[in-house]
């Protein structure tokens, strides 16, 4: 299926015709063409939103919640139809698609929908010298937002809805790895009433329409998610240019697990947060620490747990792990592995490619641990991203919490202990955005999501989210004493 850019409501073919082919991993095939949209293409869009701009932005926030609430009922509505599709351009298994990615592309909308109602600004009177300050949180104009191919419809819509629900017209490119969901949003959004030009969709690479995106002189705020290497491209790029930038970046997250957790629980939860989505989550706990008393024991049964996991054709109602992403991506983590053994790290478990019956050509890899007994090696400094997680021992509470904070990345980490004095102080000292205690990926939209250190600036998410989408501005009112 050949996809089209999508510009005022309308879809079309980029000015100069040139195109990227779209890959089912599960089959290792192309299975269809994207628009590499050029500068021109970006400008178009841009004239579009800049177009529609001064109308949306004087619509009323009960008129924005009412089309943002219906493309979320829409979503819903064509759950299988987005979620296979998530699936195919993906590698993901539908089952996931189906009960994590789409629906929670319908809750973005639907918070923000809900959310636009109830945002407020500030008010200050200044006693003692007749005046009173307001602040005005206006809309910023034309905003980009870029999003990466892990969860695609998931953080696109993540960073759209807030974008639109506060009044901006947006200029948005998904990842071209994975642009199908993307792009049938866009019959939805028409569905749904959204005003022509208030969301342009353009495709294409990173390094052509991405960097278009981001050095568009009147594009004034850019948010993006992403790898860290990008980011600080990106960085460079708008920061001379004075935009507002969010920067959601990588992470290596530590998943630090204490003697005197619920075991069971922690267990269950472990495997998920290493391997969910084929490990390709920016939130996923790659670092695991165990204290040395418990250490033998979870080595143990989490091998076992991750045994049975089951990689298998995306379509398959059992497959636990699908495909990974791409050709190049699967070569990454495979790059890693070998990294690991000249490390002298210890493969316990995986490993290994995996050819799948019917799919030989496809990209599938066994869920991996790694036994490292060095903090400094490569696979616990630098991010993989895919289904490899190691595994490491620790003593003492201190020696945890130096592990922990010893990387560049700061995305987030989970703690399983009972102990709440060590909950409050890891709590405070981890370096790093979020933090999860006896729990994993437990999201509260309302929550300020990001990372610090090379995980990125800023925050999305509740107000965090339409606090950057729009340009606070003071008042100030002197009136007769
Ligand atoms: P990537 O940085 O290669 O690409 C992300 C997006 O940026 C894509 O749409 C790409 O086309 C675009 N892009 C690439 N170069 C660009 C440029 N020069 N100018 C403008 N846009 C450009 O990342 P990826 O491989 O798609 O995604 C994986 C990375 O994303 C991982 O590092 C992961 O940790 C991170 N991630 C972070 C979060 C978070 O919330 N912190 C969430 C998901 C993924």
């Amino acid at each position: 299926m050949n996809i089209k850019n999508y510009i005022n409501a309308e879809f079309v073919n980029p000015i100069d015709e040139k195109y990227l082919d779209n890959y089912n991993p599960s089959i290792g095939k192309v299975y269809g063409q994207i628009p590499n949209s050029s500068k021109e293409d970006v400008e178009t869009a841009y004239r579009a939103a800049a177009k529609a701009f001064p109308k949306w932005s004087a619509t009323s926030l009960e008129e924005r919640s009412k089309i943002l609430s219906k493309i979320a009922y829409l979503i819903l509505g064509k759950l299988d139809v987005l979620a296979e599709a998530e699936s195919k351009d993906n590698g993901k298994p539908i089952s996931l698609a189906k009960s994590v990615d789409i629906p929670r592309a319908a809750s973005n909308f639907q918070f923000f929908a809900n959310a636009i109602t109830q945002f407020s600004s500030e008010a200050h009177e200044s006693v003692g010298f007749n005046a009173v300050n307001f602040t005005l949180r206006q809309p910023i104009g034309v905003v980009g937002c870029i999003s990466p191919w892990n969860l695609p419809l998931y953080l696109f819509t993540w960073k759209i809805a807030p974008a639109m629900a506060a009044g901006n017209c947006v200029v948005a490119k998904p990842s071209e790895i994975t642009p199908m969901t993307a792009f049938l949003l866009g019959e939805i959004c028409n569905e749904a009433g959204l005003p022509k030009g208030v969301l342009n969709i353009v495709h294409g690479l990173g390094t052509t329409t991405g960097q278009a995106i981001v050095a568009h002189p009147n594009i004034k705020a850019i948010s993006f998610t992403g790898g860290t290497k990008t980011g600080a491209h990106i960085a460079s790029i708008a920061a001379p240019m004075f935009k507002k930038l969010s920067l959601e970046l990588g992470g290596k997250n530590p998943n630090i697990i204490f003697a005197d957790c619920d075991y069971e629980k922690m267990l269950a939860t472990t495997v998920r947060s290493s391997f969910s989505n084929q490990g390709q989550i920016c939130l996923c706990g790659s670092r695991i620490l165990i204290e040395e008393k418990i250490y033998d024991q979870f080595k143990k049964d989490f091998i076992k747990k991750v045994k049975q996991l089951n990689v298998d054709h995306p379509s398959k109602s059992n497959s636990d792990i699908g495909a990974l992403v791409s050709k190049e991506h699967l070569e990454k983590i495979e790059s890693y592995i070998e990294i690991a053994e000249n490390e002298g790290g210890k493969i316990v478990c995986g490993g290994l490619e995996v050819t799948i019956p019917g799919f030989e050509n496809g990209y599938y890899f066994q869920p991996t641990i790694i036994e490292v007994t060095d903090n400094s090696c490569r696979v616990n400094q630098e991010e993989i991203f895919g289904p490899v997680v190691t595994i490491m021992s620790f003593k003492t509470d201190e020696e945890a919490l130096i592990l922990a904070n010893d990387t560049k990345y700061g995305l987030s980490s989970t703690i399983w202990t009972n102990n709440l004095n060590r909950t409050m102080q890891f709590s405070k000292q981890l370096q790093t955005g979020i933090v999860w205690v006896n729990t994993w990926m437990l999201r509260d939209l309302r929550t300020p999501f990001g990372g610090i250190k090379d995980s990125g600036v800023g925050r999305e998410g509740g107000f965090e989210a339409l606090r950057f989408f729009t340009e606070p501005k003071n008042v100030c009112i002197k009136f007769p004493s």
